[in-house]
């Protein structure tokens, strides 16, 4: 995790309205030359100073657009950021609020580590070809791993479409016989080989805290996934207890959870997708019906404002806060605007030429393979 530095006292002091009031002035200030960027996760109060709204790779994508733009304040996590920096141009400079604003899936992912298990997996294989796959929740240092290796990134709209593309070895013509390391979420990874097709004994964990990942070469061998031993912290949370619960009360409830959440959970749902997968299908289904959301409290608590006429609660009793993207608050929005307008780039999340090359590398294979809009994984 990067170190975030303690702000001064005066920011600790000033009232929500007081930071308000700054963050509009300094919007203001600074017009088109700042984009802030709020992911779906985000708080209320801060999402409400977001130029744009979307999913992690939707707002890199809308921000390359933003061609007046210089300064891209992310309201994200750190790998967000860093895509964002990969996906635009020099010229623009990227911003954390809060450098401490990181992933703990992402995390679970070490470059290192990852390093370390390609060696192990490609010794132990018998000449079949593995293609790796990164989700975009993970460092740029192994987007660019998996970019080097003939591999793409997904997310959690794509990741089928990524999934059947890497099994044929990236080429329309492979003859679909590639295994598949997938990282650093095994439960997306699970979800999306079984939606096609593939048998639970045809995946196995590799766990990074274990020696070649607790695996033996046969074990490899016999497999056709390998997952890697990686969760969200948020998803993990839901379990399939909440949704026997759920379909014992007297309301109609639709289950829709995202597919980070564990298999047996995402078995027992009615509907399985991407975050703006879970979105449109509230936005679209009609008014009365009844929804439990299994994925990020701040989104499900703005899916329920925005559809007054519908009946929306979280799977979970209790809440299920993505507490590092919740670091990102009003106070840190505040200073670091400040910071630019004293004409300091404070918290600036740029990625280094190679890494950047190859991470862009994986990142362009993904979005070749059209479309990427949302799918249920189920
Ligand atoms: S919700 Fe989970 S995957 Fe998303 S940023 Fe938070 S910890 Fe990472």
């Amino acid at each position: 995790m990067l170190y975030q530095l303690p702000l001064a006292d005066r920011y600790q002091q000033l009232s929500d309205d007081e930071l308000r009031a700054g963050i509009r002035r300094l919007k203001e200030q600074f017009g088109k030359r700042l984009v802030i960027l709020g992911h779906h996760y985000q708080q209320q109060d801060v999402i409400e100073f977001a130029d744009l709204r979307g999913d992690s790779l939707k707002l890199s994508q809308l921000a390359a657009e933003q061609k007046d733009a210089e300064f891209i304040v992310f309201c994200g996590v750190h790998f967000m950021a860093e895509s964002a920096d990969i996906l635009t141009d020099n010229r623009r400079r990227v911003i954390l609020p809060d450098l401490s604003a990181g992933c703990s899936m992402a995390d679970m992912a070490d470059i290192d580590d990852v390093e370390d298990a390609w060696q192990f997996l490609e010794g132990a294989e018998d000449g079949t070809p593995i293609t790796p796959i990164t989700y975009v929740n993970s460092s740029a240092a192994v987007k660019a791993f998996v970019g080097r290796h003939d591999g793409a990134c997904c997310t959690s709209s794509n990741a089928k479409l990524v999934v059947e593309w890497a099994l044929h070895g990236g080429t329309p013509n492979g003859d679909g016989g590639h295994k598949i390391l997938f990282a650093p979420d095994q439960h997306l990874g699970r979800n999306t080989a079984y939606a096609l097709g593939f048998p639970l004994g045809s995946m196995i964990i590799y766990d990074p805290a274990q020696r070649n990942g607790g695996l033996t070469a046969e074990q490899v061998r016999a497999a056709r996934f390998i997952l890697w031993k990686g969760h969200c912290s948020v998803h993990g949370l839901f379990t399939k207890a909440q949704i026997d619960a759920v379909r014992k009360l007297d309301e109609p409830y639709n289950v829709i959870v995202h597919p980070e959440c564990a298999w047996e959970v995402c078995q027992a749902a009615d509907l399985v997708g991407s975050t703006e997968y879970i979105i449109q299908a509230v936005n679209k289904a009609p008014a009365g019906s009844y929804w439990a959301i299994g994925t990020e409290h701040n989104l499900v608590k703005r899916v329920a404002l925005e559809n007054p006429d519908k009946h929306v609660r979280s799977l979970a009793g209790i809440h299920c806060l993505c507490t590092t993207m919740y670091r990102i608050d009003l106070r840190h929005l505040y200073w670091c605007l400040e910071r630019l307008a004293a004409g300091e780039i404070a918290n600036q999340v740029s990625v280094d030429t190679e890494t950047r090359h190859w991470s862009k590398v994986a990142l362009d294979r993904m979005l070749a393979l059209r479309p990427t809009q949302p799918i249920s994984a189920k």
